[in-house]
């Protein structure tokens, strides 16, 4: 029988609470697809800081490098808000994203149909099915290259550069095209390249790097058009494709046309493929501590988990399924209208638990 590892990074606020869902449905999962799952429990962000003196320690790294995969809740609250700058809990994410060298991050946007209501795109828009993954670049491009100021003629300037190598195009293409083979094989590629150089040779990479992929269908688009068609026609995308900051501002945009923020997994990869899961949301200390969180996010993200970096895209297909029987049926607070029964997280994990058992 097949046993993963997973390391577990609860962290701060809500992070227990929603984690602690999350592995109550994958050992239910695991159970009904003949597979188990071992967890090794490790610090980070605040948790961190408080029992350690840092929000990374190394052995958390350690930890997450020998895990086949890493779920992690969410760092973070006031309590470390006035912390310099290096001892603050978001340090200790950026901190392990880089010590794991995940270099694609993976926001998927869809709606569940009784969650279409929350939506803000008019029914009509949204009325074939809507289900896009967003894969962004991480390390690269304008937030990591040269930037400075200057004074030219007696005025102040600044500048940012936007940088790409043929390999780090190379290596997160071959992300979004692995991903359009176990999805609906298409692939929007997003860039500038009618202005920008550096979009010109992301364009020319994606497309030598497509040949590869003859079951995919490539296109390409201009990022504003992009921004645009998300909101005029979100149905037509399977994967979109784009660097760093396009990614930043176009992920966002999609992931709200899906609603709410309880709602939203995400993935982080990079060369070893193990990755690591998380919600998009953050520890929320406004609910911390009441049972009252939504714990979708992060069990989707388990979801995410078992089909990108174990290899169960059964057992992935079983708790979004079990996901979207239960949205019709019980809400918890962030995403209750009237109609439907209130839940607290305990009990959305419980529902999303007996689904699964009853498959
Ligand atoms: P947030 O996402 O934590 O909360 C925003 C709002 O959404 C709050 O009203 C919260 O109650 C609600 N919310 C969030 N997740 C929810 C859920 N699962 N169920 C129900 N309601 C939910 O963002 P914020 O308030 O700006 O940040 C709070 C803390 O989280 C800060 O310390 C911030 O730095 C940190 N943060 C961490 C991450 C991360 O760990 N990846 C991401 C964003 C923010």
């Amino acid at each position: 029988m097949k046993n993963y590892k997973i390391a577990v990074l609860k962290g701060d606020g809500i992070g227990p609470e929603i984690v602690g869902e999350a592995i109550k449905v994958l050992n239910v999962t695991a159970e009904k697809c003949g597979f188990t799952v071992a967890y090794e429990e490790a610090l980070l962000g605040g948790c961190a800081i408080d029992a350690t003196g840092v929000p990374l320690p190394d052995e958390t790294v350690a930890k997450c490098k020998a895990a086949d995969s890493t779920l992690l809740g969410a760092v973070g609250g006031p309590k470390w808000d006035t912390l310099p700058g290096h001892l603050r809990p978001e340090k200790g994410l950026l901190g392990i994203r880089s010590a794991l060298g995940l270099f694609a991050n993976l926001r998927p946007a869809r709606i569940f149909e009784p969650l279409r209501e929350a939506s803000p795109l008019r029914a009509d828009i949204i009325d074939g099915s809507l289900d896009i993954m967003v894969v962004r670049e991480l390390t690269g491009g304008i937030y990591f290259g040269e930037r400075g100021r200057l004074e030219e003629n007696g005025v102040q300037a600044a500048y940012d550069t936007e940088k790409y190598s043929v390999p780090e195009i190379e290596r997160i293409a071959r992300i979004g095209f692995d991903l359009a083979m176990k999805r609906g094989r298409k692939l929007c590629s997003v860039d500038k390249a009618n202005v920008l150089e550096s979009s010109r040779l992301w364009r020319e990479t994606v497309t030598r790097i497509a040949k590869d992929y003859p079951e995919v269908e490539l296109s390409y688009m201009y990022v504003d058009n992009c921004a645009m068609q998300l909101v005029r026609n979100p149905s037509q995308f399977d994967v979109l494709l784009t660097s760093n900051i396009f990614g930043d501002i176009l992920s966002d945009e999609a992931s709200m046309i899906s609603g709410s923020i309880g709602m939203l997994a995400s993935a982080s990869l990079g060369a070893t493929g193990s990755g690591l899961y998380e919600p998009i949301h953050g520890s929320a200390p406004d609910i911390a501590g009441q049972n009252i969180a939504n714990p979708l996010a992060t069990i989707l993200s388990v979801a995410m988990m078992l089909k990108y970096s174990l290899g169960q895209p059964e057992a992935s297909d079983m708790i979004e399924k079990a996901v979207a029987d239960v949205l019709g049926e019980v809400r918890t607070p962030d995403i209750y209208v009237e109609g439907f029964q209130k839940v607290s997280c305990t009990e959305m994990g419980d529902a999303v638990c007996q689904k699964i058992k009853a498959m």
